[in-house]
């Protein structure tokens, strides 16, 4: 049996500040800290032990976990176990990546969010030239604002031409941007796929992968469908946690962002990703 697992703990701080930021505004406290190693712990130690089940885990955390300790040996642990096809994480890649070198890094992606106010191209990319050198798969990605676009484009140039860019539609309040056909144009001519990303997917009723091989887990160990659908389908630590396993329809009124459409199966996106879903990798 194969199941993603998309995985959020309690963590929420980040060394960043990013103006379009919805979350990861809080500083940490020592309780959170705590709470959120524990449920890490328990995370880990249900993987380890579900030896039955194939696993691809994608880290999604509510802030930046790839420079903390106890990710990064998550990381390398899991990557590791034979029944886990893959490891991967969200990340804005401004930590060291030493750790890679413990890992069995033909397991683990990264999907690599470039955020121009808080770090300069030339370090983002130093940073993506030491993936390329030690093998780890990743994409890279910005937001789509307009006073991006000079650095987009410059960050296209500097990239090699095997590394996917992809631009998310700048979401201003809770509507998307409205982009003019120029500004379509020059997106899409850097981001084949940019247009997936500026519609608003009307879901409800529609079959989706997410609760049938695709879950989300939270820190008490609380099994969703997905981010976006609160409804708690089961919890891991129940022994028959598959039970909670079945297709089924969406429940929300639209799905809008790539971790979650994704996965929503008219759109047919598997064979677009196949192998790079999670980590957003096209095949190109
Ligand atoms: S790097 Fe990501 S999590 Fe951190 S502030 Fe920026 S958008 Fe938020
Ligand atoms: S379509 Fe989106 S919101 Fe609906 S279940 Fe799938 S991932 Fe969740």
């Amino acid at each position: 049996m194969k199941l993603s697992v998309l995985y959020r703990g309690a963590l929420e701080t980040c060394n960043y500040d990013c103006s379009y930021c919805p979350f990861a505004k809080r500083t940490e406290t020592p309780e959170k800290r705590l709470q959120d190693t524990e449920s890490l712990q328990k995370f880990l130690n249900w993987v380890k032990q579900e030896t039955a089940v194939q696993f691809s885990i994608f880290f999604t955390p509510w802030g930046e976990a790839l420079p903390i300790a106890r990710y990064q040996r998550a990381i390398t642990e899991l990557s590791h176990l034979p029944h886990v096809e893959k490891v991967a994480m969200q990340t804005n890649l401004s930590a060291r990546l030493d750790f890679l070198q413990d890992a069995d890094r033909s397991r683990v992606a990264l999907w690599c969010t470039y955020h121009p106010s808080q770090v300069s191209r030339a370090r983002f990319v130093q940073q993506c030239q030491t993936l390329l050198e030690q093998e780890v798969r990743f994409s890279v990605g910005v937001v789509g604002k307009p006073s991006h676009f000079e650095e987009i484009q410059r960050l296209r140039q500097d990239l090699p031409e095997q590394v996917y860019l992809w631009v998310n539609a700048y979401q201003r309040g809770a509507q998307i941007y409205p982009y003019s056909p120029e500004q379509r144009e020059f997106l899409k001519a850097l981001d084949p796929f940019f247009e997936h990303n500026t519609v608003r997917y009307a879901s409800r009723g529609k079959a989706c992968f997410a609760g049938e091989t695709v879950i989300t887990i939270d820190e008490h160990g609380d099994i969703r469908r997905c981010h976006f659908v609160d409804q708690v389908l089961g919890n891991i630590h129940d022994p028959d946690w598959k039970s909670a396993l079945q297709p089924r329809l969406c429940s929300r009124g639209f799905c809008d962002c790539h971790i979650g459409y994704v996965h929503l199966k008219e759109l047919e996106l598997y064979s677009v990703y196949q192998d790079g879903v999670l980590e957003r990798i096209p095949v190109l």
